[in-house]
Order: C-alpha cells, then structure tokens, then sequence
C-alpha cells in the first residue's frame, strides 16, 4: 500500500483565495484541494463501478417514504419492509388513511416504529392536502414536509427526479472531515464545502462512492487504511490499521472474502438503478 503524499488535515490555512468553511489542510491550496478530491473520486468510481442508492423504489413517493423510514436501521431492513408496506398501500393517499396499529406492526423492523408511523402518515397527509398526494420536486417544498430534512429531500431530488445533489449522512460526513474537504461538523456547511469541490452533475454519484466506501472500507471506529484504495490521497490514512493483512479482514460487504454472490447482486441493483436515474432525469426535463 502506497503511503499517502498528502499534509495531514487540521493545519494552519494556507491558501489567501481560500473562502470561509473551506476545507484546511497544511500548505495546501483550494486548486490543490480541488485535484486531490477529484483523484479520491476518480479512485472511489473506479473501486464502486456499482455505487448506487441501495434503498429499493419504483418513484419518488416510494423512495420519499423509505428515506423517512430508514433512520437509525440499514437499508436491508427498510427494503425488506417497504416491499410489504408498498404492496399493502401504493401511494400517498392509502397511507394517509393507514389503520395506525397495521402500520405499526409493519414498520416494527425498522425501529421507532410508533414515531415512524405517525411520521408517515403526518408526510403523506400533508401530500395529499397541499401537493394532489405527488411528491413536489423541489427542495424548498419538499423541507417543508413532516420529516424530511435537507439530506433526505436531497437523497429525493438525486434519485427520483434527476437532480445532482449532495446527500450528506453520517458516513458522508466523516468522510469529507476525514478527506479534509471540510472543517465542519454541520451538514449544510458540509455539503457547500463539498460542493465547490467537484462540478454539479457529479455530485449524486460523489455522494454514492462516498457512503459505499464509508460502509466498506473507511468505518466510524475501525477505518481499514492498509486495504484502502484512496490511502495515497487521504491526509488521515493511519487513523485505523494500516497493516494490510489486518485491514483486508476489516473490509464489510462484497469486498469482505467469500462474497462474489453479494458482488454480483449490486451489480444488478445498479444497473436497475441507473435505468431508474434516467428515467427520472427524463421525467424533470
Ligand atoms: S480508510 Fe484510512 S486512508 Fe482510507 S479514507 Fe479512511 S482514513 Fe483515509
């Protein structure tokens, strides 16, 4: 493993063009910063070819409601409950009028399920009261919905309809502090510090590679930097193991060893949602 060239994050500014809440790395200028993010994009696109939005949907209600629904549990458990939610009630109008014991009992895997339902049923009442039950695609309409902050209404606008956006979640936060392309810890700074960084039609995809990598590789305890494929870039590698034997075995998902089946499932799931990606992006223009 190539040991990383970079100045470790957390220094002095160095750069006079460089703007408030932009990243600080030691020595490093804006259009230095600039290069480094895009080679760590370019090597996380070609690490995840598959990258996707791994919660199942068919349009922007379903993909609305499993983002609301995908707080505090992993996507496996949410599409495991949507598939039956969905089936049971299709749009916004059914689940507004939703038995709220049924509902319960059907979101029950997700955790927190009587706040998720009542949640739910708040958004899709107010869809149908104010939006004729259609999911608005805009942003300053879609925050004003019961339960969808800006990195939901985002994953929405990215997805469904077609609309580069920048989702930061947990693991897109700890990333772009640990990439050093930002300094905050707040996700609307995070997300504008990110985004002077790459250019606007990449940054649905950016966001992709980021959570696929902070799920696999760069984790919240135990970052695997020996086995990492962006070390030479990063200013953190050496925050987690860097032996590579010990880190390879730190690896989740379809990189962890024996798991071509899983591989070969997300490259499937990607290709669906790539077709979806179009088809939206066809819809909103
Ligand atoms: S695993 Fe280590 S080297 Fe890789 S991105 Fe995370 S902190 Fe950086």
């Amino acid at each position: 493993m190539a040991l990383p060239r970079v100045p470790k994050a957390g220094g002095v500014r160095a750069s006079a063009g460089q703007s408030a809440g932009m990243p600080v790395v030691s020595s490093e200028s804006v259009l230095a910063l600039k290069r480094r993010a895009r080679r760590i994009h370019r090597a996380l696109a070609d690490k995840y070819p598959y990258a996707h939005a791994e919660l199942d949907f068919r349009n922007p209600f379903e993909l609305l409601v499993a983002t609301v629904l995908s707080a505090q549990t992993t996507d496996v458990t949410v599409n495991q409950v949507t598939k039956v939610l969905f089936s049971r009630y299709p749009d916004a109008r059914s689940l507004a009028e939703a038995d709220p014991v049924e509902l319960e009992t059907i979101l029950k895997p997700t955790g927190f399920f009587r706040a998720k339902s009542r949640n739910v049923i708040s958004l899709c009442t107010r869809l149908v009261d104010d939006f004729n039950g259609v999911v608005p695609g805009r942003l300053e309409e879609l925050v004003t919905l019961p339960g969808v902050g800006r990195k939901t209404a985002n994953v929405v606008l990215a997805n469904a309809f077609g609309i580069p956006g920048i989702s930061v979640d947990t693991h897109f936060a700890r990333l772009a502090k640990r990439f050093g392309w930002t300094q905050s810890e707040d996700p609307v700074q995070i997300e504008q510090d990110v985004a002077a960084l790459f250019e606007r039609k990449d940054w649905t995809m950016l966001s992709h590679r980021v959570i696929f990598h902070g799920r696999r590789v760069c984790h919240a305890r135990k970052p695997a930097c020996g086995a990492c494929p962006v070390a030479t870039w990063c200013p953190s590698y050496g925050l987690g193991e860097t032996d590579p034997g010990k880190a390879a075995k730190l690896l989740k998902y379809e990189l962890s060893p024996g798991s071509e089946a899983l591989l070969e499932q997300l490259l499937k799931e990607s290709h669906r949602a790539a077709e979806i990606r179009m088809e939206s992006q066809k819809r909103s223009t």
